[in-house]
């Protein structure tokens, strides 16, 4: 009987006929078995990892794009939240995300007065995350951490990078904090700025104010143009608001920036304002507005999203009217950068969890990690996730160039911001489906880190503009910013580092193709232009960190984004031998855990 079974000494069930085939395509396979660890013991758990020592190449790249003083002074405390995130971080983002806000209308004496009721398991993350980490207040102030000045961008987004390992949603309320801060700081009136800023900038969760944007509505999402909600002016200066907003993140926001439209305004983008609306009236009252219900989330269930009615609410007017889309594109561009550090940082913890599974799970008589198929597959979810990881060092590097008057830095930022959002924010989606097939079973069961990463990925790419929207939008910045030339520049300028002039040909490429995408019929090409451009400004950026590091791994990844997203490639043809195996790519699927 040829399908006799034969018991493997893995311990597993096998065809003599599964058996042979394994045996030729994974030479040693049967002779090498050992017995698999029974039970629990067969199920690898990383929990309790520090997410930070797992992956010493943000520190060491933490030490290229952060002066030497400020990391040691980091140091400890990215070891702390590194800690926090592989365990208990990761448990309350677990816990909250099963037991969602609940939206109250009334308090118990039935006075109508409206709260959301947040789980304490959310609430000790906010006091990580506002609190002991400061990440709203860090690029505001000094004084975060004990450092003597405000924090510069890098050094936020590491931070952010490792809090969104364990928990994404609530780094949208931090995000909107903080981007907030900085439209409110730029563009509005320095008596507001004196009023609200004490309490945005807060540590202490009593005083601290947190801030929303509100500007979705059901007739206006991607078309901010159509934008309904109506402002009235008022005697005393302030304006009254009203209409519905359809999509309202941290809807119990101590402060939100509203898109409105002037009575009288002109129709479009041109006739819109930027409005300040505190969720408490400045008598103290709270401001007429109703939260009408809550959404129910695939992802970012423990972070409040909701539907606002506003009647008439108290708001102050925030820089020029008519100016209200371009103040308010410049919080929306903040809070993208933010979400493609998060997708960043989420690809991050699905390939840490990916590694330490594929070290630690035998099958056939060997650890995962020794099959060649799944080196492969580890390799594909690597890649993209260490492009975001070089485009969230670049971007931030921008900002703070860009933040120092820096001549073409602006315009360097206002490409790269799309970029990272649109791409990263995608890739997050595959490689946290990827990285949770690598865990088998398991990684489709709840208790385990991979279904919320694949959940709350998704939204990534959906918020704060679509991917066609973003797309379009890298478009814009090359068409009206002058964002092409300032890339072009910044890239030959690390070619000229690195060596790799290997990227000159695809960057013309590339250029000629945004050029096509940059005109109002090439608007079918966006997509593939963004992307064009991001594979060539990440194999850049990895090549220029490996030069500078002495990191070969670096530069291996920057071939491989060059030979797989690049250049011409035959997918019938056989891979080449430097792809099958070498010492870098070993040296990047090595065991995370210590
Ligand atoms: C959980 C969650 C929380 C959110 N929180 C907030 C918030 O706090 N504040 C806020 O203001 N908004 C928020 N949003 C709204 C979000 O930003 C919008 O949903 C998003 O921008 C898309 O708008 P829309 O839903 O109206 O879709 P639409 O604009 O109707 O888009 C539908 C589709 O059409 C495509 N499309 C539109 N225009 C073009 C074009 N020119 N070319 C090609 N394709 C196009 C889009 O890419 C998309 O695929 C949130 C959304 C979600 C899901």
């Amino acid at each position: 009987m040829w399908r006799a079974n034969v018991i493997h000494p893995a311990g597993m069930m096998a065809g003599r006929k599964e058996a042979a085939m394994l045996e030729k395509l994974n030479p040693g396979i049967i002779a090498r078995a050992e017995p698999a660890p029974i039970g629990a013991e067969a199920v690898p758990d990383a929990r309790g990892i520090n997410l930070f020592r797992a992956d010493p190449m943000l520190a060491r790249l933490m030490s290229l794009y952060l002066p030497a003083d400020l990391v040691a002074h980091l140091r400890p405390h990215c070891d702390r939240l590194g800690a926090l995130a592989g365990e208990r971080l990761d448990d309350l983002a677990t816990t909250a995300d099963r037991n969602p806000p609940r939206l109250i209308h009334r308090t118990r004496t039935g006075e109508d007065r409206q709260s959301i009721e947040k789980h304490p398991s959310y609430r000790e993350m906010e006091r990580l995350a506002f609190g002991e980490f400061g990440l709203a207040a860090l690029s505001h102030r000094e004084g975060v951490f004990g450092w003597p000045h405000p924090l510069p961008a890098a050094a936020k987004y590491v931070l952010t990078y490792l809090f969104a390992q364990a928990e994404f949603g609530l780094l949208c309320p931090v995000s909107m904090t903080d981007s907030l801060t900085r439209t409110l700081r730029k563009f509005a009136d320095p008596a507001l700025v004196e009023r609200f800023l004490p309490r945005l900038l807060s540590q202490d969760l009593d005083t601290l104010a947190q801030g929303a944007m509100f500007m979705t509505e059901q007739g206006a999402g991607s078309d901010v143009g159509a934008t309904s909600v109506r402002a009235a002016a008022e005697s005393d200066g302030t304006w009254r608001l009203f209409g519905d907003k359809w999509f309202c993140s941290n809807a119990d926001a101590d402060l939100a920036m509203v898109l409105a439209r002037p009575e009288g305004a002109p129709a479009g983008t041109k006739g819109l304002s930027l409005f300040l609306l505190p969720r408490t009236r400045g008598d103290g009252a709270p401001n007429a507005y109703r939260i009408l219900r809550l959404k129910d989330k695939l992802g970012t269930r423990d972070m409040a999203s909701g539907e606002i009615r506003l009647e008439g609410a108290e708001a102050y007017l925030v820089g020029e009217p008519g100016a209200g889309f371009r103040q308010m594109t410049d919080m929306i561009n903040n809070s993208r950068l933010s979400n493609g550090v998060r997708s960043a940082g989420m690809m991050r913890r699905a390939v840490t969890e990916a590694l330490f599974v594929a070290h630690h799970r035998r099958a056939f008589g060997r650890r995962l990690i020794e099959l060649p198929l799944m080196r492969r597959q580890l390799l594909k979810i690597l890649v993209p996730t260490e492009q975001a990881r070089s485009m969230m060092f670049t971007t931030a590097e921008a900002l703070s160039r860009a933040d120092a008057g820096e001549e073409g830095a602006y315009a360097l930022l206002r490409i790269l911001t799309p970029l990272l959002k649109f791409r990263a924010c995608r890739d997050a989606r595959r490689v946290t489906g990827d990285a949770m097939e690598v865990r088998g079973g398991a990684g489709y069961i709840e208790e385990w880190p991979e279904p919320r990463l694949v959940r709350d990925s998704h939204l990534g790419s959906i918020w704060e503009g679509t991917s066609n929207i973003v797309a379009l939008d890298v478009m814009r910045a090359a068409r009206r910013e002058g964002a092409l030339a300032a890339l072009q520049r910044h890239i030959a300028a690390q070619m000229a580092q690195s060596g790799m002039d290997a990227l000159r040909d695809p960057l013309a490429r590339a250029s000629a193709l945004t050029e096509r995408a940059m005109a109002p019929e090439g608007a079918h090409l966006a997509r593939s232009a963004a992307s064009a451009l991001y594979h060539v400004t990440t194999a850049s950026a990895l090549a220029f960190e490996g030069a500078a590091l002495g990191e070969t791994t670096r530069l291996t990844l920057a071939h491989l984004v060059l030979r797989h997203r690049l250049l011409p490639r035959d997918p019938l043809a056989e891979e080449d031998e430097v792809e099958r195996e070498n010492a870098d790519l070993a040296a990047l699927l090595v065991d995370p855990s210590p």
